[in-house]
């Protein structure tokens, strides 16, 4: 058998041409504009093309950009202080701040700054803790693309056995959440896990976010189960030229799955479309509106 592909890219694209179609209305009928501030500290240049792509995709949907891009050598409170400006701006409905931080600023200490009404990663302690009380709030973009991806799949998650390789904050934990909310039995695995093979092999639903190129393989996936491969591992290729690769070996594990994110392709697209998402939701509860159900 071999896997259907779960096409991150028309997914995702859908999903920002809704937005896109919401955020028009809400300009149309309201006069309200959603404004994202993508904070980037120094000159990672991973981080860089990240962020230009989000500049890009925030452009594309009618959304507002105000773009801040901070010398490698700005201290804790600098950062802190330009995040309370942002905080007390009202055209800022969204604030984000690339990861990771140069040394000397703790990502804590800024993740905790932010208004958790203008925390469109979801990261803030309040907005975690909404998710694991059941109670509205912004959600990390990537567990919410990793989510409905799956959805794409399967029309109701409830039942299904689950099993998340990964436990940050990022992802593994707000995966293993949005998936219980979703009436999934879930397991949450990690670098301490016994056996890690005998427990994928009983996931319906296999969620790998470990950081580790290609660690699944084929034989521990249960067959017909739906993969939603997270990783994002960039390995020198032959010719020293980076090759990206996800956490599963994509090749072995299509012909046991049923349902597959390529890598790239998959999960990647969708951390962006949520954002937006994330960025109209939040511009909705701050002017007392309803988050528009797409
Ligand atoms: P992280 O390093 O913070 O966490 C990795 C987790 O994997 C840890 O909880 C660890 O316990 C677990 N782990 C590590 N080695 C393991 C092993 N051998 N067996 C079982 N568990 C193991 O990473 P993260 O920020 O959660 O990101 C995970 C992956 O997802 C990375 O490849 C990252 O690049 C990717 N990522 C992709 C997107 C996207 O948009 N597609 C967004 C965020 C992260």
């Amino acid at each position: 058998m071999t896997a259907r592909i779960i096409d991150g890219k028309t997914i995702s694209a859908d999903l920002r041409g809704k937005v896109t179609d919401a955020v028009h209305r809400l300009r149309r009928d309201r006069g309200i504009v959603p404004g994202l501030a993508v904070v980037l500290v120094g000159s990672n240049l991973v981080s860089k093309v990240y962020v230009r792509n989000k500049s890009k995709a925030v452009a594309e949907a009618g959304l507002r950009s105000f773009d801040q891009n901070l010398p490698e050598d700005t201290s804790e409170s600098e950062l802190i202080d330009l995040i309370a400006r942002l905080n007390a701006d009202a055209n800022v409905n969204g604030i984000l701040v690339q990861l990771p931080l140069p040394l000397q600023i703790n990502a804590q200490n800024i993740i905790a700054t932010i208004d958790p009404d203008k925390d469109v990663d979801g990261f803030h302690p309040l907005n975690a803790g909404r998710l694991a009380s059941g109670l509205p709030g912004l959600v990390p973009c990537t567990p919410l693309g990793c989510v409905r991806l799956a959805k794409t799949v399967h029309a109701s998650l409830a039942g299904l056995e689950a099993v998340v390789i990964g436990r940050s904050n990022i992802v593994g934990k707000p995966v293993a959440q949005l998936l219980l909310a979703e009436n999934a039995t879930v397991t949450i695995a990690h670098s301490k896990t016994r056996d890690l093979p005998a427990l994928c092999s009983r996931a319906d639903l296999l969620v790998a976010a470990m950081g580790r190129p290609e660690m699944v393989r084929g034989t521990w996936i249960k067959p017909g189960a739906t993969v939603i491969d997270v990783g994002i591992n960039r390995v020198s290729g032959a010719q020293g030229k980076p090759r990206i690769f996800g956490d599963v070996a994509f090749a072995e594990a299509k012909e046991v799955a049923g349902a597959i994110t390529p890598v790239p392709g998959g999960v990647g697209p969708m951390t962006i479309a949520c954002l937006l998402l994330n960025t109209l939701a939040a511009a909705c509860l701050q002017n007392g509106l309803p988050a528009p159900s797409i």
